[in-house]
């Protein structure tokens, strides 16, 4: 008994409208909406056997859920954060209100249905009634039922060997067989667009978001056609509306007209005939006009990735955002787990260089670790919070952890080990004697590269001091233009100021750059600037060693790069 939308008879109206691109992608597909990130419940039916499992799902998922806002709620007793405590009182009151409990599992009992579709339905219920109270405190409440119950919902979902798990995000749009669906909200987290991408879902968008996004990053890292920041689209779609979504140009339209459907298809085949004329750089060494090499590698997150890049041909992995590869995961995974991942990584490259970024979460960027103190408290304001190697700091056993499996691994490979979010010298120093302590422990002869990120702006600044305890640089031109501009990389409203800051940008890379050459260590980009080809000439020009990106800019680029002739800065 699987949920169906059906095309309502309404009259269409052609719409269009602007947005931030995921940068590849064209799909003329019917629209499903997803409201404040609201995931598609699994719902269906059960044979009355199965009514005491469901019953213990959902108590389980319950405890669960009570168990994450305690250990939210010590986190940021810690730090003193009043207002967030308050709410999560609340949150815990409802999620353990037995009340909600007593309704749903009456509706599992009485309706035969999986426990997700019982607390939805009870919470659309409770809703409902909330929406018709005329006190506005108690209306709002219905935020809370919101916030509360999918907390549950989430560990429903994910709750081992429940097959709906895999099916959380598929498709459930009832268009005619073979329809392309896209999936348009609010907002989704980067562990939603990986799901809706491993599902099969053909494109997405969202209202929220801006240029530098996670959320958009791994959309393009992936493939999978995105735009963010399209203000406004969710007050003029329905479900089942066709929607042309247009990743090349940043533009979507809303039910277009049939000869405006059959000129995009016109231009989905130019766009398809020219990607295979990209084919011919598939493979082949990254070299300007006039010979000279600039190695092109790619920023991974995910190991299906790596069968794209072997397909293209990739110089190594110049940026392993380490946090992706545990999305799913409550708690850092052990020293064994993560080595073994890392280990098939660094075997597959067989030994071009991998680059290791050490975990970078907090902030804006939330994890589930439990186990990692601090990660839920992003501070007053999350960006200039506790995030990357700050956090890891105030977490140094469990960093070891990780260093400790990037040091395993290094054995099969060529890997190097980078730190995200550097601010200062010191932070540098403690990574330092910490990879010095494990590299003992474990008995490991050759030492490993350690290098910075520079992606806050005191980084580029004290270059010459940071490159005296780094053995190389990486330029994180994402975070750098956030901090340089004091722009939120999320915020769609300022996308154009943002951008103006490039040239702001370009000093500290100049400045970096020239550091790096004093010290004789090798500086390489990884942030999104470094597949803009209207950059790829200054990064030529700037001896970068590599130039890191998502993997379907690697052709692009290089493509771009053959026609370039390289003119050396003087530094
Ligand atoms: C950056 O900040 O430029 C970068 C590469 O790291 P991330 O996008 O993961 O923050
Ligand atoms: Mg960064």
């Amino acid at each position: 008994m699987k949920k169906t939308r059906r095309l309502e008879v309404r009259s269409v109206i052609r719409r269009e409208g602007q947005a931030v691109a995921s940068s590849s992608g064209i799909i003329i597909g019917r629209v499903q909406k997803l409201l404040h990130g609201r995931q598609p419940i699994p719902a269906r039916g059960i044979v009355s056997e199965l009514v005491e499992h469901e019953v213990t799902r959902l108590l389980d998922a319950i405890e669960a859920a009570k168990t994450d806002v305690d250990i939210e709620r010590d986190h940021l007793s810690q730090v003193g954060a009043r207002d967030s405590l308050m709410m999560l009182d609340v949150h815990r009151m409802l999620i353990i209100d037995p009340e909600l409990l007593n309704k749903a599992v009456g509706r599992i009992h009485d309706d035969c249905i999986n426990a997700e579709w019982a607390l939805r339905q009870e919470m659309d219920a409770i809703q409902t009634i909330l929406e018709q109270v005329e006190d506005e405190y108690l209306r709002n409440r219905k935020h809370d039922i919101e916030h509360a119950g999918r907390r549950i919902l989430g560990h429903l979902i994910a709750q081992a060997g429940s097959a709906d798990a895999h099916e959380a995000w598929s498709v459930d749009y009832s268009g005619d067989a073979g329809e392309q669906v896209i999936y348009v909200g609010d907002d989704f987290s980067v562990t939603d667009i990986v799901s809706m991408w491993r599902h099969g879902v053909a494109g997405v968008i969202t209202e929220q978001g801006g240029a530098d996004a996670h959320n958009i990053i791994v959309a393009r890292g992936v493939g999978l056609p995105t735009l963010v920041g399209a203000t406004g689209i969710l007050s003029h779609i329905e479900d089942g509306d066709t929607i042309i979504l247009d990743a090349e140009q940043g533009t979507w339209i809303l039910n277009p007209p049939s000869n405006e459907q059959l000129a995009y298809v016109k231009f989905i085949d130019a766009i398809a005939a020219s990607k295979k004329s990209l084919q011919a750089f598939a493979c082949k060494p990254s070299l300007s006009a006039d010979g000279h090499e600039l190695k092109l590698m790619a920023n991974i997150e995910f190991p299906e990735e790596l069968d794209v890049a072997e397909s293209i041909g990739i110089d190594g992995v110049g940026l392993y955002r380490s946090e992706f590869l545990f999305i799913n995961e409550t708690k850092m995974p052990d020293e064994e787990s993560q080595y073994k991942q890392y280990a098939a990584l660094v075997k597959r490259m067989a030994g071009k260089p991998v680059t290791m970024r050490l975990l970078d979460v907090g902030g804006d960027r939330p994890w589930l670790y439990r186990d990692l103190a601090g990660h839920h408290y992003g501070g007053a304001n999350p960006a200039m919070g506790l995030r990357g190697i700050r956090l890891l700091l105030r977490n140094k056993e469990l960093m070891k952890v990780q260093i400790s499996a990037m040091l395993r691994a290094s054995e099969h490979g060529a890997v190097q080990i980078l730190v995200p979010m550097v601010t200062a010298r010191e932070e540098m120093e403690q990574v330092r004697e910490a990879v010095e302590e494990c590299r003992k422990r474990l008995g490991i002869r050759q030492s490993v590269p350690i290098g910075a990120m520079i992606e806050v702006p005191s980084a580029a600044l004290m270059a010459e001091e940071m490159a005296s305890v780094s053995d190389f640089f990486s330029i994180g031109t994402n975070d750098l233009m956030q901090y340089t501009v004091a722009i939120d990389r999320n915020d769609e409203e300022l996308a154009s100021l943002y951008r103006a800051g490039e040239s702001a940008v370009l000093q500290l890379i100049v400045m970096a750059a020239s550091a790096a050459r004093r010290a004789a260590i090798p500086i390489s980009v990884c942030g999104e600037l470094a597949a803009k080809p209207a950059w790829t000439s200054t990064f030529l020009n700037l001896n970068m060693a590599h130039l890191s990106m998502s993997l379907n800019n690697i052709l692009p680029v290089r493509q771009f790069l053959s026609r370039e002739n390289y003119k050396p800065t003087s530094l």
